[in-house]
């Protein structure tokens, strides 16, 4: 097959584009598309062989469920039920954006898009490419990440195409994505709302909303021996092809830890990457013989660093590091969403200095 790349301005999207990349979605075939968070991979999620399709495309085992992705808050009714109080304040305050809910599923939801279970998870997507898609695909589009299972999230088309090429039909490129880590999700079919996967929308966010918002165990101790309630979350996900180290402390301390680490590296012939700061990048560059320093934003901005995250692990994929050392960041916020996806492409390597 051969994967169409087409380019979509924002400003002046292209209507025929997007109404033959929906037609390719009724016809049952599968277009990668930007969000807000991450280019999605997207295929009619009403159709359970679409589901099927975007499984084996992937390479994802067929238990990890899909977020169906609507594009008018009034179509939840038909894919959830009941929709509850709590369901509809949380749209009201953060639809459309970047939050998913856990609902019970209705009939019209095949099994094959939720990977077995009687829940469907639920998301509308602010990016206007994203929406307009998802209106000429008929309204309801499963979509995982646009990257092959195990690989980080893309949030550039030129990555989805590097791991799709060939799996399918179309990709819509609508340039970089604005957040870079994948959405919040919420489930909301328990006693109490519970954040399976943490994002851009954060816990402090939700509560102004719900007066009580939980947090899955396995997000705040993964050496807890529970299960993660999102399945996706049980995978090693996020993982660059070279290991990771995350290293932990105060800041001089980690670049002094950090320089000795890659110098030692080095000498054993690792090809050696740094995930620096724009506060300490500086410092690595002329303290430590790695071959790649990259910052991956600034302090300061916590929003930079979730944005750049993946882009850089993919870099340093392409320039084949095998040794790779990360400083921490402040779980506060959406700190917690940037460590989580930190943690998992390491493995949960991580040393204190
Ligand atoms: P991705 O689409 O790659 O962002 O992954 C979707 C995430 O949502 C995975 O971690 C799934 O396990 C999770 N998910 C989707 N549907 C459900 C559901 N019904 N219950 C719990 N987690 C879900
Ligand atoms: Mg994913």
């Amino acid at each position: 097959m051969e994967t169409k790349l087409v380019t979509i301005r924002e400003d002046r999207p292209d209507r025929e584009a997007i109404r033959r990349a929906g037609e390719i979605l009724r016809g049952g075939g599968l277009v990668a598309f930007p969000t807000e968070t991450v280019y999605g991979l997207g295929g009619d999620a009403l159709n359970p062989e679409s589901s099927r399709k975007i499984y084996a495309a992937k390479g994802r085992p067929s238990d990890n469920p899909l977020i169906v992705h609507i594009c008018r808050w009034e179509d939840i009714y038909r894919i959830a039920d009941p929709v509850p109080e709590a369901a509809r304040k949380l749209a009201r305050a953060f639809w459309p954006g970047p939050l998913t809910m856990i609902l019970h599923k209705t009939d019209l939801v095949p099994k094959e898009t939720t990977g077995g279970l009687d829940t469907v998870a639920v998301r509308f997507p602010s990016d206007p490419v994203a929406r307009a898609f998802i209106e000429a695909a008929g309204g309801f589009v499963a979509a995982p990440s646009a990257n092959r299972s195990g690989r980080p999230s893309p949030t550039l088309a030129r990555y989805v195409l590097e791991d799709m090429d060939g799996r399918i039909e179309m990709i819509l490129d609508g340039g970089e994505v604005g957040i870079g880590l994948e959405s919040t999700i919420v489930d909301l079919t328990g006693e109490e709302p519970m954040i399976l996967r943490p994002g851009f929308v954060t816990r402090e966010m939700l509560t102004e909303v719900l007066s009580r918002v939980e947090v899955d165990r396995t997000i705040l101790d993964p050496d807890c021996h529970l299960r993660p309630k999102a399945p996706g979350m049980r995978y090693r996900h996020y993982a660059p092809k070279g290991e990771l180290v995350v290293v932990e402390g105060e800041r001089d301390a980690v670049v002094f830890a950090i320089c000795e680490k890659c110098n030692a590296a080095k000498e054993k012939g690792e090809r050696v990457g740094v995930i620096a700061t724009d506060e300490t990048a500086e410092a690595y560059r002329k303290g430590c013989r790695a071959d790649s320093v990259k910052s991956v934003g600034s302090r300061k901005d916590p929003l930079s660093v979730g944005h750049s995250l993946y882009r850089i692990l993919r870099e340093f994929d392409d320039e084949g590091m095998t040794a790779m050392f990360s400083e921490s960041f402040s779980e506060s916020g959406f700190g917690q969403a940037i460590m989580n996806r930190l943690l998992k492409a390491a493995g949960h390597h991580v040393e204190n200095v």
